[in-house]
């Protein structure tokens, strides 16, 4: 079969969809010969509803990749919470003490570290960009992906797309992945994160809130209504317990492992419960096929970086794109598919054993070796180059950055 398509993305969610359109935009592949598949579409984003449970801290450079993306005005011109300050302390110190670590834009020049934004926002955002920019998104389920040294086939529905390249952007639990023959190794954290809105006492100063407490991780997100977005991650079994507690037993937790830092916190939404694993796929790339996002890894929710990481291999991906076509190369080509693995899978498992680091030390460690690691937390606050270095790499603003990523 002779490919109909250049480029099938499986999966619009925010990485793919983000692909798919820096693929149009800054590749300069014809939006005629990229199609999207998605298993559904998400229901219209309202501002009139209350805010969701599912929303992420963006980077910098992923807001400047949504930018690139042609959806960035809208996400912000519909509702955006920018954070100003990061607060991460143990639960072995005082919230408002000197051996709290603190980041601060203003001592970084910048107007915030970044936004968080809630998920559907930016996935409907970037769907409207691509069918707005002429990409056809199908609404369907991907069961069978056929690869062949020519061409990439797909099935859904009873329909069959060819392709030169297939991107799997499927999310953690990919079918193409897993069709592709690809291998994952997975870590399951034996933890769940508790997700919920709530309403504090105190203001949240436009400041993330972040306490390691020896059984787990609570971060307060702030949200432009006053509200706080929290992720609160610890063992199954008190999750379990957590998540069945009466409301006014919840909040009472809650309050006291936030060490009464905002106030009392009521419940302003139901609780979710999320399993956490770290996955990395053995290979992100084959001939014909090559895995993006959550496809290709999942680390540990602490430091929010699952999408930010997920949008620099999207719009590393872009640039390899467009380097083929300046070399008269084939999408689909492996030499150059490796281009982009090289590139990005460093990166993604740095951050993830950093991640896991973070969890086994500071989140849940109790030996000298985590005490060693707490008080490294009032040391970086003093120093600070490092600090500030920090600072910059998880903003998305130094290091090896794909186009996109970079300041205009
Ligand atoms: C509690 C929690 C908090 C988090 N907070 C942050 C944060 O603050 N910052 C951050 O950067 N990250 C955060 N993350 C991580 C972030 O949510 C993920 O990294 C991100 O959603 C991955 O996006 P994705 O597009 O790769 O995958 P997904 O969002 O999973 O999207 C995959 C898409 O593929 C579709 N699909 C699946 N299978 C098929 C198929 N067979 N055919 C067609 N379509 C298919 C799905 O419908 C979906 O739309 C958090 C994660 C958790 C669990």
């Amino acid at each position: 079969m002779s490919p109909g398509y250049d480029i099938v993305v499986v999966g619009g969610g925010a990485v793919g969809a983000a692909f798919a359109a820096l693929a149009v935009r800054q590749a300069r592949v014809p939006a005629s010969r990229v199609i999207v598949i998605e298993r559904e579409r998400p229901p219209a984003w309202e501002r009139a509803e209350a805010y969701d449970l599912r929303v992420v801290a963006l980077s910098r450079a992923s807001s400047r990749i949504l930018a690139a993306a042609g959806a960035w005005e809208t996400i912000v011109a519909s509702r955006t919470s920018p954070y100003e300050r990061m607060r991460i302390w143990h639960e072995s110190m005082s919230p408002h003490g000197d051996d709290a670590l603190v980041f601060d834009a203003a001592e970084l020049g910048e107007p915030n570290l970044g936004h968080i934004v809630e998920s559907r926002l930016i996935q409907s955002a970037l769907l409207a960009a691509l069918e707005a920019g002429g990409v056809e998104v199908m609404i369907g389920t991907v069961a069978a992906l056929e690869l062949s040294s020519q061409v990439a086939t797909v099935e859904v529905g009873g329909r069959r797309i060819a392709a030169r390249l297939v991107v799997g952007a499927d999310g953690a639990r990919s079918r193409v992945r897993e069709l592709a023959g690809l291998g994952a190794r997975s870590r399951d954290y034996r933890q769940h994160a508790i997700v919920a809105n709530v309403e504090v006492a105190r203001p949240h100063e436009r400041t993330a809130w972040q306490r390691f407490l020896g059984h787990g991780t609570l971060a307060f997100l702030p949200l432009a209504n006053g509200q706080c977005s929290i992720v609160w991650s610890v063992g199954n079994e008190r999750a379990e317990a957590l998540r069945t507690l009466s409301v006014p037993e919840f909040e009472r937790e809650l309050t006291a492992a936030l060490d009464g830092a905002l106030g009392e916190v009521r419940l302003a939404s139901g609780r979710v419960s999320i399993p956490l694993a770290a996955t990395s796929a053995e290979h992100y790339v084959l001939e014909r096929c090559a895995l993006i996002g959550d496809a290709a890894h999942t680390v540990h929710p602490l430091a929010g970086q699952g999408v930010n990481l997920g949008f620099l291999d999207a719009a590393s991906l872009a640039d390899v794109l467009a380097e083929a076509q300046g070399e008269h190369e084939d999408y689909g080509a492996l030499r150059l598919l490796r281009r982009y693995e090289r590139r990005r899978r460093p990166q993604n498992e740095l951050m993830s054993a950093a991640m896991g680091g973070f969890n086994d030390l500071l989140a849940m460690g109790r030996g000298p070796v985590a005490r060693v690691a707490q008080r490294g937390l009032a040391l970086v606050n003093r120093m600070g180059p490092v600090k500030r270095l920090l600072a910059a790499r998880a903003m998305g603003v130094s290091g090896d950055l794909p186009a996109a990523a970079r300041r205009v």
